[in-house]
């Protein structure tokens, strides 16, 4: 999608990419084979470039490091990826900067032989289940487990090889994303503030705005931009949060562009991809206001018979202003495929058209997520 956004401005890109049928490698020209974790790669990559960029996390930070102290402009730069990659440095960079976060405590690696008893006594203060990250690796909720007693926390600390963060088991009301464009000299703008549904670690539907009352979205706003600029962000960054008690949380942050914000590309004046390039090449930012009253996105994932949503493009562009992106990708039961957006005057409509756009390509919408009459 940053490619699309590129080419419409005719920005030359190359795609660092593990294998030629990556979505990116799809409908990029200029794609280089290798890994974003391995440092010659990332060297081969950077003497091509003006400006290295990311579109996910899994990054080599230390030849990053490298790379950025040989002049090579990195953007957002290591600091600001650091923040993002590593849930302790997040959690304990934010509740240094006295931004919400919910309880937590680090469980370093090197500890291994205390860690148990670490959780028994984090348990005791804020009672089971807690909640158990990996502090590096993780996306769409891998790498988090809830675990309701100690008995079954000794096979989740198996699974983890590095450093941990406990959590409190936060009660949510709901799941609000706020994204925000920041340049290297610091101009800043951020998008109406998103609420997300979430299944399972996965963001699963994007409602803008959102139910909650807008001094809420405005006041998640604001904490968004207070940490982009705390991380020195430069280019997007998206920060999610929960509602709690009539209490906003800052659960986590990516550092790239961020698919609670896919919906700015049909419902946006810019979209987030473009927003990130222009920021990232230090160009004037682009309008943030959204196009329509109401927006919906849901993302498409594989259903259980991993039917390709290809086969039924033409029921899913049947319905009424449906804005159908789909990603190449091989369909695989529960493997992200794709997402829909409708931009509408109502709730109820732009989400019940969405939901059927998305079932029609074969997602399959959990009984969780309720729709009303439109
Ligand atoms: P990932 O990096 O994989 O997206 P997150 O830390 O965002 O992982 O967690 C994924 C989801 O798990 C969240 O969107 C939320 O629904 C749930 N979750 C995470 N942390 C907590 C918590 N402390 N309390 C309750 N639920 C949580």
């Amino acid at each position: 999608m940053m490619s699309e956004a590129a080419s419409a401005l005719a920005l030359p890109i190359v795609v660092l990419a593990d294998a030629p049928t990556d979505a990116a490698a799809l409908v990029t020209r200029d794609v280089v084979l290798g890994s974003a974790r391995s440092a010659d790669d990332l060297a081969g990559l950077a003497a091509r470039c003006d400006v290295m960029t990311f579109d996910h996390e899994q990054v080599d930070l230390d030849a990053l490091g490298q790379l950025e102290h040989l002049g090579h402009r990195i953007r957002p730069g290591t600091q600001t990826l650091h923040m993002a990659v590593d849930k302790a440095v997040m959690r304990s960079t934010l509740e240094a900067a006295g931004i919400p976060v919910p309880a937590f405590a680090l469980l370093a690696a090197s500890e291994r032989g205390e860690h148990l008893s670490a959780i028994a006594s984090f348990a005791d203060s804020h009672r089971w289940p807690i909640v158990v990250k990996s502090a590096r690796g993780g996306y769409d909720g891998k790498g988090v487990w809830i675990v309701p007693s100690l008995e079954e926390a000794a096979p989740v600390l198996e699974k983890i090889e590095g450093d941990i963060v406990l959590e409190e088991y936060v009660s949510i009301d709901a799941e609000l994303a706020t994204l925000v464009v920041r340049r290297p000299g610091g101009q800043i703008a951020s998008w109406p503030t998103v609420e997300t549904a979430q299944i399972d670690g996965v963001c699963r539907e994007v409602l803008v705005p959102g139910t909650l009352d807008p001094s809420v979205a405005e006041e998640a706003a604001e904490l968004g931009r207070r940490v982009a600029e705390l991380a020195q962000a430069v280019g997007v960054f998206a920060v999610e949060l929960f509602w709690s008690n009539g209490t906003l949380l800052v659960n986590e942050v990516a550092a790239r562009p961020h698919n609670s914000g896919h919906w700015t590309i049909d419902g946006s004046e810019t979209s987030q991809f473009e927003n990130h390039l222009r920021a990232v090449l230090d160009l004037p930012l682009g309008g943030t206001e959204r196009t329509a009253a109401h927006v919906a996105s849901v993302n498409v994932f594989g259903g259980p018979s991993a039917t390709d949503p290809a086969e039924h493009l033409g029921e899913a562009l049947s319905v009424k202003g449906a804005r159908i992106h789909l990603y190449g990708k091989g369909a695989r039961p529960g493997r992200k495929l794709g997402h829909v957006t409708v931009c509408g005057d109502t709730a109820g409509e732009v989400r019940a058209r969405a939901w059927e756009a998305a079932e029609a390509l074969g997602a399959v919408r959990p009984t969780q997520i309720e729709l009303v009459e439109p």
